[in-house]
């Protein structure tokens, strides 16, 4: 924080201003100027209450903050990437990580004929939903623990690793025992009691961005999971709401690219979410490899024309292949890509 004092201040109010800022925990680092005192506080502690307090002083004129409020996140305190271990794979590390699956478990057939495509298709993990935040209360709801003891059998088939959504803290131990990546949906990105009990959890997260939030409350919900105790969260743009009605949400993929600028966290796309449209999707999919995005969260259904949700934006299986099939050459340069970077960063 940096506290500029009106001109002309007394020492004594200076002294007054800097006891304050020692009793939030700060320490004093450096004042300066002449006319006008300057004076620069460090440490970590809460911030906003510090400055409103400050801000509060009649001596002071203004009162800004320097760092990011999401400290644990941020690049700033923590510039190497963080690379998360998935069932053999790692996420933010030199594989482009492509989830997919259905939007919700339906069926033991649909399941593991996905799972099957996932698989030869050279994808890394399955998704599915079997606690489903659906809008309407009549609509499927997810087949719940049977949905995850299918999901279990999908891994045991397979051999592919697990993301799959948890809606509630009562759920966070169960879902845990069959997920590898416990998936938080847009609509819970600010359910704070959720959050921190999954800092409490061993399993690594993805937390969707809110429909309605900015990047910055995305890094500061992962900040929640984080300072409590579990560094491994993956970041995924998944469409906000604008005025547009063309796309289902509107894809921020510069939002890709700002992540990657403030945080250190592993950052994927979900272009199924973000569009509303298959067609969309394979596009999409090459602008998060183009941007630099650590994989893709998909969904891909058997039947979409079938599914209980979101099989407008599903592709088929075939459809699937090939996109992966496509997708390779952009994959190879992305592989290019991150080889230099990190030997830049050496
Ligand atoms: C989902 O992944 O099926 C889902 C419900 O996503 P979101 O939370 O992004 O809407
Ligand atoms: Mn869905």
């Amino acid at each position: 924080m940096i506290i500029s004092m009106k001109l002309h201040s007394t020492r004594q109010e200076i002294e007054q201003v800097c006891e304050r800022i020692r009793d939030f925990g700060y320490k004093i680092h450096a004042i300066e100027g002449e006319q006008r005192v300057v004076i620069g506080a460090v440490g970590v502690g809460d911030t906003t209450a510090c400055l409103e307090s400050v801000e509060a002083m009649p001596q002071v004129e203004k009162a800004v903050r320097i760092s990011a409020p999401y400290k644990f996140v941020s690049k700033e305190f923590h510039s190497e990437r963080t690379r998360i271990r998935v069932n053999g794979w790692e996420i933010g590390g030199d594989e482009f990580i492509v989830m997919a699956g259905p939007c919700s478990v339906e069926s033991e057939k649909q399941i593991m004929q996905a799972a099957e495509a996932v698989a030869e298709s050279g994808a890394h993990l399955l998704r599915g939903g079997a606690f489903k935040p659906r809008t309407s209360p009549y609509d499927f709801q997810g087949m719940e623990t049977e949905g995850l003891k299918l999901l279990a059998k999908a891994k045991l088939a397979t051999g592919l690793g697990i993301i799959t959504e948890v809606m509630s803290d009562r759920d966070v131990d169960l879902v845990a025992e069959y997920a590898d990546i416990l998936q938080i949906g847009a609509r819970n990105m600010q359910n704070f009691a959720l959050l921190k009990t999954l800092g409490k959890c061993s399993r690594p997260v993805l937390l969707k961005r809110g429909m309605s939030s900015t990047v910055k409350e995305l890094l500061m919900s992962a900040e929640y999971v984080v300072a409590h105790g579990n560094p491994n969260v993956i970041l995924c743009e998944r469409g906000i709401r604008t005025f547009e009605t063309v796309t289902r949400n509107t894809c921020d993929i510069a939002a890709v690219a700002a992540l990657n600028e403030l945080t250190h966290l592993p950052v994927i796309l979900d272009p199924s979410h973000a569009t509303g449209k298959r067609s969309l999707v394979p596009a999409l999919s090459r602008a998060a490899v183009a941007i630099g995005a650590d994989g893709l969260l998909v969904e891909m259904h058997p039947a979409p024309e079938k599914a209980m949700s979101d099989g407008a934006q599903s592709l088929d299986i075939p459809q699937f292949r090939k996109m992966m099939l496509d997708l390779r050459p952009y994959v190879d340069l992305w592989k290019e890509s991150r080889v230099t970077q990190a030997i830049a960063a050496v």
